[in-house]
């Protein structure tokens, strides 16, 4: 059995290459994703921890019951077994329900990110396989990262800082993305940064004429769609550099954004596109900064920030 990496929302962890994220939602702080194959359903939630803590296991108690009440209305012989144990140097709870089907949980505060968690696991079979999924799930987990979060998915792999929310997801046969988004809004000022990851695949095929000259692909093809993105009506990008990226050649392009007459917008978006053949993906990473302040005060984007960030995205991108 070979097992893939999944980075998502402040987690990290490795399931079976069969799996795929199937469902998600929420951001960081509070969420959800699930993660199935044929044989195999997992679940994972998380919400803040309460101010006033509630003990692990009154949580544990409120899913038995929830489930034990279900399986009473159906007349299904219920039985449910715990044990303590531990989940990436976190005290966990371990939960077996057994209603003719089984449910395992595991429960846990992870003071580091701030959150309780719970997974929920359940297969059609239980065997070796199984159990080999679990050990491997819940040996490795990482529910909190000592630098920046990991995002991983289907070959795409980069890191931003954990100040960074996930805003939008989307996975489509044509085009996939992830959007996070950082903000600070104050009497004074608006301030946001926004890391926009999106990719293309069968790229010789829709883009025939262009998926070899990024350039060309981002002028001809994604440029107003990407202006739409940003909610603007025009943007216009100026070449910047080049860059290696997993050994492609990268095209980088900026923008520099003012308007409006109450407040003055300023911003600055860089852009980094190119072709991956190993994929064939056209691949896509944006970073915009974005201050919006009363026309008094002086206005300024610190560039030198912006452009280190910028760099070290690009420097943790894997796109195959
Ligand atoms: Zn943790
Ligand atoms: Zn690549």
């Amino acid at each position: 059995m070979r097992f893939e990496e999944i980075g998502w929302n402040g987690f990290l962890i490795r399931v079976p290459e069969e799996m795929h994220l199937t469902r998600q939602g929420g951001d960081a702080n509070k969420g959800t994703f699930i993660i199935e194959s044929e044989n195999s359903f997992i679940e994972f939630y998380w919400n803040p921890i309460p101010k006033r803590q509630k003990p692990l296991l009154s949580i544990v108690d409120q899913i038995t019951e929830r489930i034990e009440k279900e399986a009473k209305k159906k007349r299904l012989k219920f039985t449910s077994e715990r044990s303590d144990t531990i989940i990436n140097d976190h005290k966990a709870i371990y939960l077996l329900l057994n209603y003719g089907v089984e449910e395992r949980y595991y429960v846990w505060q992870c003071p580091e990110s701030n959150r309780v968690i719970a997974v929920r696991l359940v297969f059609k079979t239980y065997g070796e396989k199984e159990r080999n999924i679990v050990k491997q799930l819940m040996g490795t987990i990482k529910c909190h990262m000592d630098g920046d979060n990991v995002w991983s998915l289907m070959k795409v792999r980069f890191e931003a800082p954990r100040s960074f929310l996930l805003r939008s997801a989307e996975f489509g046969v044509g085009r996939s993305h992830i959007e996070l988004a950082e903000s600070n809004i104050s009497m004074l000022e608006d301030f946001e940064r926004m890391i926009y990851v999106c990719y293309f695949p069968l790229a010789n095929v829709r883009f025939k004429d262009v998926y070899k000259d990024p350039e060309k692909w981002f002028d001809n093809v994604y440029l107003k769609d990407f202006t739409r993105i940003l909610r603007k009506r025009k943007v216009k990008f100026e070449f910047k550099d080049k860059a290696k990226i997993m050994g492609h050649e990268a095209i980088i392009k900026q923008a520099e954004m003012t308007s409006g007459l109450l407040t003055r917008t300023s911003g600055l978006c860089s852009a980094a596109f190119w072709y991956c053949p190993e994929t064939n993906r056209m691949y896509f990473v944006a970073l915009n900064t974005y201050v919006s302040k009363p026309v008094i005060l002086k206005r300024r984007i610190e560039r030198t920030e912006h452009e280190r960030l910028f760099g070290r995205i690009l420097e943790s991108f894997q796109c195959h």
